[in-house]
């Protein structure tokens, strides 16, 4: 990519030489260049007019080199001089190979809109993060990103809103593959892909168990049902479609939603929905002093990253909420029971926020909630045996041979491979984006922490000592003047 980008650099003064040259110019000084391309544009020149300038002369040599489309190209080119001028710390741990291209792309992608002084500060910080933790998985890693911006140039992170509001959009395109498919595609601000994301889960959940089709299929059927103005999917199984009068899922109680509860949906503040729809739920967690406007720390949305606090007191004003107290939560009253408490269960999930296995990106709040440690076998319900794995990495866990995971003293998940390799799971959690979920350290009995206490605590009487000493003989030496 540096290489990419001093290709650019040449290109661009071979250019500007040769309009000079045209315009019978001897002088190549950079102002005077510049001056002379304007006039050779407007001089109609053809090779300013319609020639390709310095970077498209650059584009399609690192494309030759590369063997990658001119977009590709462009892109190395650009990352490249970012790299150089703008994040060189960054580039630093992409050139020792902390963090992986696409990483570093997204890095660029994602500080695009903070200014040159804001880039300076994230980079040394956001490198200093990446030189620090373990490997991280990328919904990890972006999480991280965002954060740090968001801390650090909360301006930049008002005008990507912006600019995603603004670039909101849906097409329906023909599948170019396959005859009669049709694809549909497009992007929203998050936390309304979201909301869709779970109308059409709550939708293709809410029939029975035997209705024949998959989820994929369910869902599909949701948003066009959605399309002909439904709120709620036919069921198709053989109760439903062979007796006219069961009247689909209404006439199961336990698919119908209280009156009551309707009003109020998790994080859709929207309170018309017809009593029959079934409830869409999703995520939100915000310090409490976010969501009191104490300060504009960032939100997390599961499975989709991180949400500005405006967003997110908007979205949790009308949601239903669980307060997460780790103090309390961590009570050993509590811990002798299999399931964990809604409450638990929760501040395990956002502590984590994704599947705790390393590398996966699962969203945390569709996870189960693991024991390290049976339950069967004497582990405890408590934070400090639980953690969240995905369906398909919770099987791997339970049954596959040769897997092992443990906490370690100060909390962190590790995982160990049946090739006996060690992994962190976590190296980037919702502790480091919420400091209210910080475990407290070593835990309050572990003999490293009690020494050093002691330690500190007799290096802190005998300073007091000392200076008591030394304010006496200083009253010694100096009498009050009476
Ligand atoms: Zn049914
Ligand atoms: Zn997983």
């Amino acid at each position: 990519m540096q290489a990419a980008s001093l290709i650019h650099d040449e290109r661009e003064q071979d250019h500007l030489v040769r309009l000079a040259a045209g315009l019978g110019e001897q002088s190549t000084s950079p102002a005077n260049l510049e001056r002379l391309a304007a006039r050779a544009a407007a001089g109609q020149d053809p090779h300013a007019r319609f020639g390709p300038n310095g970077l498209e002369a650059a584009i399609a040599e690192v494309g030759a080199a590369l063997t990658v489309p001119a977009a590709r190209a462009r892109e190395f080119i650009e990352a490249g001089s970012v790299l150089r001028h703008q994040l060189p710390f960054i580039g630093a741990t992409l050139g020792a190979g902390r963090i992986d291209l696409p990483r570093f792309l997204a890095v660029v992608r994602r500080t695009a809109l903070c200014t040159p002084e804001k880039l300076d500060l994230l980079d040394k910080i956001i490198a200093a993060d990446i030189e620090t933790r373990e490997p991280m998985s990328m919904v990890r890693f972006l999480v991280m990103i965002d954060k740090h911006i968001a801390t650090h140039d909360p301006a930049a992170t008002r005008r990507r809103r912006e600019l995603v509001d603004s670039e909101r959009n849906i097409s329906v395109r023909p599948d170019r593959h396959t005859p009669g498919q049709s694809r549909i595609g497009g992007s929203l601000p998050a936390e309304q892909a979201a909301a869709v994301d779970a109308r059409l889960t709550a939708m293709a959940a809410a029939v029975h168990a035997d209705d024949p089709r998959t989820a994929a299929q369910r869902r599909a059927d949701a948003l066009v049902g959605l399309a002909h103005g439904a709120n709620a999917l036919d069921c198709r199984c053989e109760t439903c479609t062979s007796d006219p009068d069961a009247g689909g899922i209404d006439a199961d109680p336990a698919t119908v939603a209280a009156p009551s509860d309707t009003a109020r949906s998790d994080g859709s503040p929207d309170a018309t929905e017809s009593p029959c729809a079934p409830r869409p739920t999703f995520h939100i967690v915000v310090n409490l002093s976010s969501l009191l406007g104490l300060d504009d720390d960032p939100a997390f949305l599961d499975g989709q990253g991180i949400l500005d606090a405006d967003t997110a007191r908007r979205l949790v004003a009308g949601a239903r909420r669980t307060y997460i107290r780790p103090d309390v939560v961590a009570e050993p009253r509590r811990i002798d029971r299999y399931a964990p408490s809604k409450m638990l269960a929760d501040q395990v999930r956002a502590g984590e926020l994704c599947c705790s296995f390393p590398g996966c990106n699962n969203r945390a709040f569709h996870t189960d909630v693991d024991h390290d440690i049976p339950f069967a076998q004497g582990g405890p319900t408590n934070p400090r045996n639980l953690k969240p794995l995905c369906r398909f990495h919770h099987r791997i866990k339970t049954f596959a041979v040769g897997w092992r995971d443990y906490h370690d003293p100060l909390g962190e998940v590790f995982f160990q491979s049946p090739a006996g390799h060690t992994y962190l799971g976590n190296a980037f959690t919702g502790r480091d984006v919420f400091g209210s979920l910080t475990r407290t350290g070593r835990p309050p009995d572990d003999a490293a922490r009690q020494r050093i206490d002691t330690v500190r605590a007799r290096r802190a009487a005998s300073i007091k000592r000392a200076d008591q000493r030394a304010m006496d003989r200083w009253n010694a030496e100096n009498p009050p003047p009476f």
